[in-house]
């Protein structure tokens, strides 16, 4: 269904006409998702409309109300699809401004359009990182801090929360709200506390709230200082990069365990010496997901049962000098010591599964879209996020479950991503599965994941798959918390125009 004349010809006067389409070829661009609920419940939006700056988001919203279409904010767009007819993408490659990189207090502030790639290059120019997620250099940085933000340097610079600090934000009604230090309007994006609200949880969730409560406009994200060259150096072509990085700052290390159990002990205590820049569990099946160029490579590599052999029990560990070569030097001994503690096996540069990826990937990289090199697509029979033991746990109860009760999928077992964070007092696994992207599958794949949720709730785990299908049934486990949103959404968006039913369905 399209848009009322009328409507698209106020889009056009608000932005101008060049900046809103309702071509078919363009609207089905944007219907593309790999994902489970993209496939089976994919849909055209009915516009596509690039904002310039806040007052166009503002307008657009209130038109929203008023003519009752639905709007979806995007960064880079690869995880929403429109759920309903009348709604319009907001597209935010216009707004792709770094308005500030402060390199006393080490924090930039941006625009939604801003990829991790751009901000990264700036950053860098400035010996300032940023927290990188997996998602790839395309991602928005805002949109990936509101929305998920794992993997990366989320082991040293915190998940999501942490990095996220003062917000402009267009409220569903197209009222401004204006969050921590910038609640002072024009005191800056420094601080996520005060005196304006700290909403940060609101915004946020785990899996964020995909724009059902606004759009955020500009966001304070919390740097971490650069070791390296104002540069980065990369070399090479996709995904066979190699960056040669000052080898007295920074080294990575794959170290081999015999099981499940040392691994995470491991993983324990190299937090609690509280040093490393990342580190992570990878399951066997990354390592040819990571270094094959397409699928037919990737089943030549896997049905040769290297990687089942050899990389079964793996942590990755990216030692970073922040502050001096001496540090990288001092974290160098305690790794070996921990290394030596828990029988483990640091794996020599020159062997064949070191070769597979580039440890400077984890900083500056596109790792995790190669998930779907060999099918097309890849879903979750389980998230969780707690602790280590946690994680463990839920990897545990996956295998158990992939083993038994979940239909066939293609044949890959092992596929269970654990994630440090803040030093390893909390961790994320995603417990992955392998459907085929054809509509069959993808039902099946959805089974999976309820089947998943499920046996986490038997089993006490915290499940954190936690979005607009998942609230009412997780809710009444979980303290009834889906009243509660249902409230919130209720009042911040009482014409439920922002990207229904999320974060929950009101009707
Ligand atoms: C193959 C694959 C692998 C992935 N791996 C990872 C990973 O390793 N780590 C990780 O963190 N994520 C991962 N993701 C998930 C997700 O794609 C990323 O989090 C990504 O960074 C989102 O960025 P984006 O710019 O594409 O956001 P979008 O998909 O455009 O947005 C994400 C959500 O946030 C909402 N949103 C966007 N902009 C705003 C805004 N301005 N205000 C309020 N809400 C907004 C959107 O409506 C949407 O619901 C992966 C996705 C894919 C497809």
């Amino acid at each position: 269904m399209a848009l009322p004349k009328d409507v698209y010809q106020a889009l056009q006067d608000m932005v101008g006409p060049e900046n809103v389409s309702d071509d078919i070829f363009v609207t089905q661009g944007y219907s593309k998702q790999p994902w489970p609920h993209g496939i089976l419940g994919r849909r055209r939006p009915d516009a596509i409309i690039l904002p310039g700056q806040v007052e166009d988001v503002q307008a657009i919203i209130k038109l929203a109300n008023r003519h009752r279409f639905s709007v979806i904010p995007a960064g880079n767009y690869n995880w929403d699809v429109p759920q309903k007819e009348n709604t319009v993408i907001l597209d935010t490659k216009r707004m792709n401004r770094i308005i500030e990189i402060d390199g006393d207090s080490i924090y930039a502030v941006v625009e939604p359009g801003v990829t991790h790639a751009q901000l990264q290059a700036e950053a860098m120019k400035k010996g300032l990182i940023c927290n990188s997620s997996w998602a790839g250099g395309q991602s928005s940085v805002l949109a990936n801090t509101t929305f998920f933000g794992g993997g990366g340097l989320g082991y040293r610079a915190g998940y999501g929360n942490r990095t996220m600090l003062a917000m402009e934000w267009v409220l569903p009604t197209g009222e401004i709200l204006r969050t921590g230090s910038e609640g002072v309007k024009g005191a800056g994006y420094f601080w996520p506390e005060g005196p304006g609200p700290d909403i940060r949880g609101l915004i946020r969730g785990f899996f964020g709230v995909h724009g059902g409560l606004g759009m955020v406009t500009k966001m304070g994200i919390k740097l971490l200082p650069w070791p390296g060259p104002f540069t980065f150096p990369c070399e090479g072509v996709s995904p066979h990069y190699r960056v040669p990085l000052p080898p007295d700052r920074f080294r990575f290390h794959m170290v081999r365990y015999q099981n499940f159990e040392n691994l995470i002990d491991a993983m324990y205590k190299i937090g609690r010496a509280e040093i490393g820049a990342t580190l992570q569990r990878n399951p066997s099946l990354m390592f040819p997901q990571w270094e094959t160029t397409s699928k037919e490579d990737f089943w030549k590599a896997w049905e040769s049962g290297y990687f089942q052999r050899e990389a079964r029990y793996i942590i990755t560990v990216l030692l970073m000098g922040f502050s001096s070569k001496r540090q990288l030097e001092y974290e160098e001994k305690v790794l070996q010591e921990i290394i030596w503690e828990t029988g483990g096996e640091d794996i020599p540069e020159n062997d064949r599964l070191y070769q597979t990826i580039d440890g400077a990937e984890w900083l500056r990289c596109g790792v995790a879209p190669r998930v779907m090199r060999f099918t097309g697509t890849h879903y979750f029979i389980m998230i969780g996020y707690d602790s280590l033991d946690h994680s463990y746990k839920m990897a545990n109860l996956a295998d158990e479950l992939r083993k038994y009760s979940l239909p066939d999928f293609v044949d890959v077992d092992d596929c269970d991503w654990i994630c440090a964070y803040d030093f390893a007092w909390h961790a994320d696994a995603e417990c992955a599965i392998a459907p085929e992207l054809t509509e069959e599958d993808m039902t099946k794949a959805v089974e999976a994941a309820i089947a998943g949720i499920k046996a986490s709730i038997d089993e006490k785990l915290y499940c954190v798959v936690q979005d607009a299908a998942t609230h009412p049934i997780l809710g009444l486990v979980y303290g009834n918390y889906h009243q509660l949103l249902k409230k919130i959404k209720k009042a911040l968006d009482p014409k439920n125009i922002a990207n229904p039913p999320h974060p929950i369905s009101v009707e």
